[in-house]
C-alpha cells in the first residue's frame, strides 16, 4: 500500500495520538477504548500497514477498519547510504514536493533528523532550506512518516523489531513552531509508550525563536529543547534571523527558561550556533557569548557553516573553529562541534531542500527494496 498521504478520502491513522485513536473507536466507530492502544502497537511498533495482518482484531473490526480507514504514508522517491552510515531518504508528500529525513548512526545511538515543513518561512539568511522558500506545513501523519519509514527500515524480515531509531530531532526542513498543533501531534506519538517509546530527553525540538508558540509548548509537551541562536547580539542576529526582529534575544531566552522551568525533570538548553568565517566566528563574539549565556543552563553545539550554491558565506578554518570552542570552553561552557556527517550524500545541516533531483534518480519503491532484503547502500549504487 504504497499510497500518497491523503490521497484517500478514509481516515489516516497513522498520525493520530493516543488519546485520537481511542474517541475514534469509541465515537465513530462504537468499539471499546483500548482498541486505540492495541492499533497504535500494531502500525508503530510493528510497523504493519494492512488491517489484515492485525490478526488479534476480529474479522468484523478488520472488515469495518479496510472500508473507513487507512494506515498511508509517502513514497520513498530515493534513499542513499553515506560511507559513514547516515541514511537519507527523499519522501514525496502529496501534492508533488518531497522532504528528507536524515538517520545519523553514532555508537548504540540512532539519531533521526525530522523534517516539519515543506520549505521555511523564516528565511534565515544562511539556511538554503529558508532559501527555497515555504510551499506547506506538514500533517502529523507525514511528520510521522518519517519515523515509521525510518523505523521499518531497520526490520529484519523473520526477526523482533530492532530498535534503531533512538533519537530524534526536529531539525529538518522547516520551523516545528511555524506547524505547531501537528508537530506537537507528532512529538508526542514518538514518545507514547504503545508506539515508537521514545524518552523525552532523547526527543528534541529544535526552533529558530518563535516565541509565543514556545510559550505555548511549555505544559503541553515536555521534549528536549534547541534554540538556533547563532549571534551573541540582536544586531548580528537580526541578520542572520530574521524572526528576531520581532523576538529578540531576550524574549527568546525568558522564554527558554519558563519552558524549561516547567518541566517535570532538570535538564539543559541546547544551543545551537553555525559558525560562519567573518561574520559570527571572531573571538569577540565569542566572549560575547560567554556573558550572554552565563545565565542559561546550557551545552553549546557549534555547527561548521555547510555551504551551498549562492550562499555568499564561507565555513571558518579549523582554526577559527577551534578558536571559538577553547574560548567558551575557557568560559566554563560545554562546548562541542558537531561532525560533519553524510557530506557526500547532502544529508549535512542546511544541505536539506527537498528537491528531487532526476540525474541522480535512482528511486526504489521502499517495500520492494524490504523485501528483498536489500541494503541502503545496494539501493543508492543500484
Ligand atoms: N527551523 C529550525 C530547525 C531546522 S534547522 C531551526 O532553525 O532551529 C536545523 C539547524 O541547522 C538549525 O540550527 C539551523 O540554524 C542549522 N542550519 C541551517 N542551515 C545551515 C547551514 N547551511 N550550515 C550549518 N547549519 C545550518
Ligand atoms: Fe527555517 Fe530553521 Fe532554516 Fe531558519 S534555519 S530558515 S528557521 S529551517
Amino acid at each position: 500500500m504504497t499510497e500518497v498521504i491523503a490521497s484517500s478520502a478514509k481516515k489516516n491513522l497513522l498520525g493520530m495520538t493516543l488519546p485520537q485513536l481511542q474517541s475514534y473507536f469509541v465515537d465513530e466507530l462504537g468499539e471499546k477504548k483500548f482498541r486505540g492502544a492495541q492499533i497504535m502497537k500494531w502500525i508503530h511498533q510493528r510497523g504493519v500497514d494492512n488491517f489484515d495482518d492485525m490478526t488479534d482484531l476480529s474479522k468484523a473490526l478488520r472488515t469495518k477498519l479496510k472500508n473507513l480507514a487507512d494506515i498511508v504514508y509517502p513514497e520513498v522517491l530515493e534513499l542513499k547510504e553515506s560511507v559513514d552510515g547516515t541514511r537519507k531518504w527523499i519522501m514525496r508528500m502529496d501534492g508533488g514536493n518531497s522532504v528528507e529525513t536524515v538517520y545519523i548512526p553514532e555508537g548504540d545511538r540512532g539519531t533521526l533528523c525530522v523534517s516539519s515543513q515543506i520549505g521555511c518561512s523564516l528565511d534565515c539568511s544562511f539556511c538554503s532550506t529558508g532559501k527555497q522558500g515555504f510551499n506547506r506545513d506538514l500533517t502529523s501523519a507525514e511528520i510521522i512518516a518519517q519515523v515509521w519509514v525510518a523505523a521499518k527500515s531497520f526490520d529484519i524480515p523473520g526477526q523482533d523489531r530492532v530498535r534503531k531509531v533512538t533519537n530524534v530531532v526536529m531539525m529538518g526542513m522547516g520551523e516545528p513552531l511555524m506547524n505547531f498543533e501537528p508537530v506537537m501531534d507528532a512529538v508526542n506519538i514518538m514518545m507514547e509508550d504503545n508506539s515508537y517509546g521514545i524518552s523525552k530527553r532523547r526527543v528534541t525540538l529544535s526552533t529558530s525563536g518563535v516565541v509565543p508558540n514556545l510559550d505555548k509548548m511549555a505544559g503541553l509537551t515536555d521534549v528536549s529543547l534547541a534554540i538556533s541562536l547563532h549571534a551573541p547580539n540582536d544586531e548580528l542576529r537580526n541578520q542572520l534571523v530574521p524572526i528576531n526582529r520581532k523576538y529578540n534575544i531576550a524574549m527568546l531566552l525568558e522564554s527558554c527558561a519558563r519552558y524549561m522551568e516547567n518541566l517535570p525533570d532538570k535538564r539543559v538548553i541546547t544551543i545551537e550556533y553555525t559558525l560562519i568565517s567573518e561574520i559570527n566566528d571572531k573571538p569577540e563574539h565569542a566572549h560575547e557569548l560567554a556573558v550572554l549565556l552565563k545565565d542559561t543552563p546550557c551545552k553549546i553545539n557549534l555547527i561548521p557553516f555547510n555551504p551551498f550554491p549562492n550562499s555568499g558565506y564561507k565555513r571558518p578554518s579549523n582554526n577559527r573553529i577551534h578558536r571559538f570552542k577553547d574560548i567558551m570552553h575557557e568560559a566554563g561552557y560545554n562546548i562541542t562541534v558537531r561532525k560533519t556527517r553524510g557530506d557526500d550524500i547532502d544529508a549535512a545541516c542546511g544541505q536539506l531542500v527537498g528537491q528531487f533531483n532526476d540525474r541522480t534518480k535512482r528511486s526504489v519503491k521502499f517495500e520492494d527494496a524490504v523485501a528483498k532484503g536489500r541494503t541502503a547502500s545496494q539501493i543508492a549504487h543500484k
